[in-house]
């Protein structure tokens, strides 16, 4: 027997559920049911600011009011901080991140003199510009100084160095669209992010570490998440393959949209489950007003 099909639902407790984690965790729900697969619940709670019980508990109710099961046990990950220790150590012996002391001020001061000679400093897919990586070319040295005067500082991914160590080109196999309808193998342009942050110094991972590590250690096949992630792929993928992981599938599906057509935000409460439900809205109305 071949092994099973894994899906994931993976939302962050930083607020309510809205109608478009209801569309995500439904689709996978159903994308598992055709394919004989599991589906898994994962709780991404690195952000301790942002994160709150409150919430954690709300992701429950709200799945639990839509009916929607999975296979446990549930992956917190705040509770798997190792796991993506031995990642970015394994990142930081191949030279593959640098520590990056460069404020958001310095950012901004550096970018602000660049363009004062004229030329355009390049942004990333979600309208940041691309970190300046001036640090990078600091000796041995000068970054054990600065990590021993307890300056803080980010590890950086070295991108340029990189996309050296993989065999390109290279790609993904998207079952859904991307924003300007890709589908089928995927070419991936992680360079278009420049030097992410992949960890700092308190915490030894971001949201790209994590997912990545993630989907692999708990056997992931197929992603099914939200466009707006589409682009963030080809980081995944990049990690990937410096990392040596499998590679799952990725469905990256349509946003659900407010009534302005712009992105739902789980600040904006008219769309919340926990709401809907208030107004006595049932889950086959939740279904329907999602399209499922
Ligand atoms: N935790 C992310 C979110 O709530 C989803 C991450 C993913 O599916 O890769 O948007």
């Amino acid at each position: 027997m071949s092994s099973p099909r894994v899906f994931r639902f993976a939302p962050s407790p930083n607020g309510r559920l809205h109608l478009g984690h209801a569309y995500s965790a439904l689709l996978n729900r159903k994308l598992a049911d055709e394919a004989d697969g599991w589906l898994l619940l994962r709780i991404e709670d690195i952000d301790q600011v942002r994160s709150a019980a409150e919430f954690e508990r709300g992701i429950y109710e709200d799945l639990a009011w839509l009916g929607i099961g999975w296979e446990e046990p549930v992956r917190r990950q705040s509770e798997h901080m190792d796991a993506y220790r031995v990642h970015l150590d394994r990142l930081i012996a191949g030279e593959f991140v640098y520590p990056a002391f460069m404020s958001r001020g310095d950012i901004r001061a550096h970018i602000a003199d660049t363009q004062a000679s004229g030329a355009p400093w390049p942004t990333d897919p979600d309208g940041a510009p691309l970190y300046p990586g001036v640090d990078r070319l600091l000796s041995a040295r000068e970054r054990k100084r600065r990590i021993e005067s307890g300056a803080p500082f980010a590890w950086r991914l070295d991108m340029a160095r990189a996309l050296q160590h993989v065999a390109k080109p290279f790609s993904w196999q998207e079952g859904g669209r991307g924003p300007t309808g890709e589908t089928g193998a995927v070419p991936a342009d992680p360079a278009i992010w420049g030097d992410v942050i992949l960890a700092r110094r308190e915490m030894p991972t971001s949201y790209h570490l994590s997912v990545v590590t993630d989907d692999a250690l708990q056997g992931v096949t197929d992603v099914v998440r939200g466009r707006d992630l589409f682009h963030a792929t080809a980081i995944h993928r990049l990690l990937q393959e410096l990392l040596d992981l499998p590679r799952p599938r990725y469905f990256h599906h349509d946003l659900v949209l407010g009534e302005d057509g712009r992105k739902l935000s789980k600040s904006r409460g008219n769309t919340a489950l926990a709401a809907l439900r208030a107004e006595g809205r049932t889950p086959a109305e939740v279904r329907r007003m999602v399209g499922l």
